[in-house]
């Protein structure tokens, strides 16, 4: 190890708060710095590389050091970096939001940009409150699923139902009404009843709460961080229909299923559902820099005009909102959506991916297996029949991805969980490279590990 790279991670120990992450393991262990990256894969500070088998969490499309990307960064940077939306225009970002509303639900026509996927949602869940306040029908609340995930600011976390991440900061929240997620390894009926079951919930929220509800918010077609939890088909377009019934707006977070990952570039689209606001960010910009966007309908957007003294205006923006750099990079990731015909690629994967998932749900300890296209989880658990997870502190998930990355992978588990979820574009043999990696761990170690806790 050179001493740039030594210094380098006692710095890291030094001042560096990590993410997710408990800090007293991180501390105590030796740990591992990614310095760089090449297509699919990622180099340590050792020089060791692991197929990215997490996207970056989940973000990455292209792969690493895309020439494409790489230079119409630079080529921006030859222009300007960035320059502020508040009141002013930018040429890339509007060149980048025409190609947004191109590819998106037809009904989506305006863009609101900002830097994250929490942003885009506190920005979905502001925009449906204030609507309903500027037309004079103030409605003040949400209905949104259990275990959701719509990330970490206080708007997000107020409709988001995980009790591991969220529960703490209960006190802090606005109230939100919840349905259950319609998961169904854990639901004790079939598909149908699963989705019927969660549907039916909201329905009685919406009838006991008419009038009041601004809108309804969920991640489309797959619950990625409640541990992957794919919908019942048929469960968002039902939702849809609800929620036009109903009379309220739909929200769909696609921060993590947008860009491919459910083999459509919107989840949406594989139940052809029209949302009325839609969230996007991660895989926007290729993975490459933070950049969100929350898509409206022409009739919200209207909701907000007037003059300035009749206080519609939308008083919501970031500093770095619709930054050029990240524009630039956007615009280019969505060009080599349509150069290398990434969409049409995909079957070919998930059929693959699916081929593997088969083999692994009859492996020991493997209690389900669940896909939305490129986007999977392989639930472990302790007994098979009754569905027993093993308890929190043997941390076997977490365990069997240190496993993965020693033998090439770079992984990260939702607790006993394995997400799998490589970049899209990845190529067919490193995929199966990756999947040989997932498939043998959980063969020949998943068995040893559960004999040692
Ligand atoms: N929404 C969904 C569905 C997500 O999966 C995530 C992150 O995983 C977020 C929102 C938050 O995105 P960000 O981490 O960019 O704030």
């Amino acid at each position: 190890m050179n001493n740039d790279i030594k210094r380098s991670m006692e710095l890291d120990k030094r001042y560096i708060w990590h993410p997710f992450t408990q800090m007293q393991g991180w501390l105590e262990a030796e740990q591992m710095v990614i310095d760089s990256g090449d297509g699919f894969y990622l180099i340590d500070t050792d020089g060791n590389r692991y197929i990215d088998g997490i996207s970056s969490l989940w973000c990455n499309v292209h792969g690493h050091r895309v020439k494409k990307i790489d230079d119409a960064i630079k080529d921006q940077l030859g222009k300007i970096a960035h320059s502020t939306l508040l009141g002013l225009g930018q040429s890339a970002s509007a060149v980048l939001a025409e190609k947004l509303i191109e590819i998106a639900p037809d009904n989506l026509k305006k863009v609101f940009y900002s830097d994250s996927g929490a942003t885009s949602v506190e920005i979905a869940l502001k925009i449906a409150y204030q609507y309903y306040h500027n037309i004079g029908k103030p409605r003040k609340k949400f209905i949104a699923l259990g275990d959701s995930y719509h990330g970490d600011t206080i708007g997000a976390v107020s409709v988001g139902g995980m009790e591991l991440f969220h529960s703490i900061y209960k006190p802090m929240l606005f109230e939100t009404l919840f349905a259950p997620s319609p998961n169904l390894y854990r639901f004790d009926g079939t598909s149908r009843q699963c989705a019927e079951f969660t549907l039916g919930k909201i329905k009685q929220l919406l009838k006991d709460n008419t009038g009041n509800i601004a809108a309804v918010i969920a991640e489309p077609l797959v619950q990625g961080a409640a541990g992957i939890i794919v919908h019942p088909k048929g469960f968002l377009k039902n939702l849809r229909e609800l929620t036009k019934k109903y009379d309220t707006l739909l929200i769909v977070d696609e921060v993590a299923t947008g860009f491919g990952k459910t083999g459509k570039m919107f989840a949406c689209e594989v139940e052809s559902v029209q949302p009325d606001i839609m969230c996007v960010a991660k895989g926007i910009t290729g993975g490459y820099l933070p950049l969100a966007a929350t898509l409206t309908t022409q009739e919200l957007f209207d909701g907000f005009l007037g003059e300035v003294d009749e206080c519609k205006t939308f008083y919501h923006g970031h500093t770095y909102t619709g930054n050029a750099l990240a524009c630039a990079a956007a615009i280019a990731s969505l060009e080599l959506f349509d150069e290398n015909k990434i969409i049409a690629s995909l079957p070919k994967k998930i059929k693959l991916l699916e081929e593997y998932l088969e083999k692994i749900a009859v492996l020991p300890f493997v209690g389900n297996v669940r896909n939305a296209g490129m986007m999977a989880g392989v639930e472990i658990v302790k007994d098979k029949g009754t569905k027993q997870s093993f308890e929190n502190k043997y941390q076997v998930g977490a365990k069997l991805c240190a496993i993965m990355r020693d033998n090439g992978a770079m992984m990260r588990p939702l607790s006993d969980v394995i997400v799998i979820m490589p970049p899209v574009a990845i190529d067919i043999e490193t995929l199966r490279k990756l999947l040989d990696i997932v498939y043998e761990t959980l063969q020949n170690e998943l068995p040893e590990l559960t004999r040692i806790i």
